[in-house]
């Protein structure tokens, strides 16, 4: 998977150099090409925000350094090589879910545009949403001063997915929000060795070695956490998905 971000803060993406996606980069599995929004600017200052139309507070990133750079990102694609999806960061986009990583992680190159100040000219995106599949994605109710730690978020939940970047490829397949039988479900509580700490010990289902009896217990306590930390999710689950077991707790 190739994946390109354009950036006025190149050096805050160096994490993409660490753990998990840092590997997957050295095995080849995903391309990441980080690129200085500034290169496409030809004053003396490198500006690239601008007063808003209308008036108001705060700075808006000028349309043609994004064009500039958006062009010379697209026409670096390998001949037959299909467009990229082109992800915008923003409060105001849909929200960025499992469901879109999953859809993300499926596309062959991703271009992210991670904006500052009050964002981006809305002329860009309409200009792009022209010739690209454009999603305008928020991680979450609250507003960033940038969308580069949005990127990070976004490119290592797209990233895990990719087949061989995980060492045990099942382990994301009971994560919370994971399509299947816990679809809408959280992930229920987990433990390691020590058997005993401080006192404490572990469900004693989980030493039974009793598969079907570990299965159902997970997703008691699956059902239950989701119940008591985002109840709205359980709304979301399918009747089917719900039984006799869920209704009781
Ligand atoms: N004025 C904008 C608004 O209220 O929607 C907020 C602009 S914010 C200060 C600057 C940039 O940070 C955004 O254009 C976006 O790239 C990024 N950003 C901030 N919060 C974000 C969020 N929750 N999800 C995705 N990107 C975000």
């Amino acid at each position: 998977m190739r994946l390109d971000v354009v950036t006025i803060f190149p050096e805050y993406l160096e994490p993409l150099d660490v753990s998990l996606v840092g590997k997957a980069r050295a095995r080849g599995v995903l391309d990441v090409r980080v690129h200085d929004l500034r290169a496409w600017t030809h004053d003396r200052h490198h500006t690239v925000d601008d007063t808003p139309y209308g008036g108001g507070p705060g700075m808006v990133m000028k349309p043609e350094p994004w064009g500039e750079a958006l062009d010379e990102v697209l026409a670096s694609g390998e001949p037959g090589q299909d467009s990229p999806v082109l992800v915008v960061p923003t409060p105001s986009g849909q929200p960025f879910t499992q469901e879109l990583a999953v859809e993300l992680a499926g596309k062959p190159w991703l271009v992210f545009t991670p904006a500052r100040y009050e964002g981006i000219d809305r002329r860009v995106i309409e200009e792009y949403a022209e010739r690209l599949d454009v999603r305008e994605v928020s991680i979450g109710d609250y507003v960033l001063a940038g969308g580069e730690a949005p990127v990070l978020v976004m490119v290592e939940a797209v990233a895990r997915l990719l087949p061989g970047v995980l060492g045990n490829a099942a382990s994301h397949q009971d994560d919370s929000f994971a399509p299947g039988t816990m679809a809408n479900l959280l992930e229920g509580p987990v433990y390691t060795k020590p058997p005993e700490w401080r006192g404490r010990g572990i469900p004693e289902v989980l030493l039974s070695g009793h598969h079907g009896r570990i299965a159902r217990w997970r997703r008691d306590q699956a059902f239950a956490r989701t119940v008591g930390n985002r109840p709205e999710l359980v709304e979301r689950c399918a009747p089917e998905a719900l039984d006799k077991h869920d209704r009781a707790a």
